[in-house]
């Protein structure tokens, strides 16, 4: 038996915070094996995002085609895709996929604030790549952003309106004297996951949270409660996570599971 597969195509974070490195991390973590499509190489340390050069389209695609004509994939999870030419060329490439879970975490953006998303993206992103997706993981900002309204309802809505199946958006609204994840289906709320805040800033808290959704539903595990387990896997990661540079903390992948299981009984 061989453990369940993911294919993530996303950017290459050298510092292993965010990025495809963060996603393996994550899904050797929680026994998943990793592929990986590589859409952008970065430079950047814990602080920031120096600055990016895209692959080409076609070469990213060719890395996906290799795997998916070899090995069986069960999710594919996204990440930085950096170009509307990019989102173009994978959302006509998944038209091949229709019964595989997509997993999209809309990268707009480092944790220290460097634009990682070229002209009309956004734009291409909605319109093309969004039909295709099961389940879209933005934080507050990049939902808003996105749905280029000023609520988090109208958003959630206007997400599952252009065609994302799920919408789980993370950090809710950031006055809240706990941390408020919603999950939408039809434009709806059907879940609400409630988590305490964290005190440090950590990099590459979102490419865990999806990878992590995209390892449950590897395993067959059902989405809403992949999604609980996810948010739970990474708050773990997060109240253990390190510091190793100048900037942002490191998630602890991991982690330390009885420490955790403790943390959560007692609330
Ligand atoms: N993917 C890449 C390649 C990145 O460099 C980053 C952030 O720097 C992200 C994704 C998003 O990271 P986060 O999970 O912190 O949103």
């Amino acid at each position: 038996m061989h453990p369940p597969v993911v294919l993530s195509i996303g950017g290459s974070d050298p510092s292993a915070g965010a990025g495809i490195q963060a996603d393996l991390l994550t899904l050797a973590s929680l026994g998943v094996h990793g592929c990986t499509a590589i859409t952008a190489l970065t430079v950047q340390d814990s602080v920031n995002v120096q600055c990016f050069s895209l692959v080409p389209p076609a070469e990213c695609l060719q890395q996906a085609q290799a795997i998916m004509d070899d090995i069986p994939v069960r999710v594919i999870k996204i990440g930085m895709l950096g170009s509307a030419q990019m989102a173009a060329a994978l959302a006509d490439w998944l038209e091949q996929y229709p019964d595989i879970p997509v997993v999209l975490d809309p990268v707009m953006a480092a944790g220290g604030g460097t634009s990682l998303a070229l002209a009309g993206l956004r734009e291409t992103l909605i319109h093309e790549l969004l039909p295709k997706i099961t389940i879209l993981t933005p934080n507050a900002p990049e939902a808003l952003l996105l749905a280029a309204v000023p609520d988090l309802e109208s958003a959630a809505a206007w997400l599952n309106q252009h065609g994302a199946t799920w919408v789980l958006i993370t950090g809710g609204h950031g006055d809240t004297p706990e941390l408020e994840n919603r999950l939408y289906h039809h434009g709806r709320q059907q879940q609400m996951y409630v988590q305490q805040w964290l005190p440090q800033h950590y990099h590459g808290s979102g490419c865990t949270l999806a990878s992590a959704i995209a390892a449950g539903l590897a395993k067959g595990i059902e989405l809403q409660q992949a999604v609980q387990e996810a948010l739970d896997f990474t708050h773990a990661a997060l109240r253990q996570a390190y510091p190793l540079g100048r900037g942002q903390y490191f998630p602890r992948r991991f982690y330390q599971r009885e420490a955790t299981q403790d943390a959560h009984e007692q609330g």
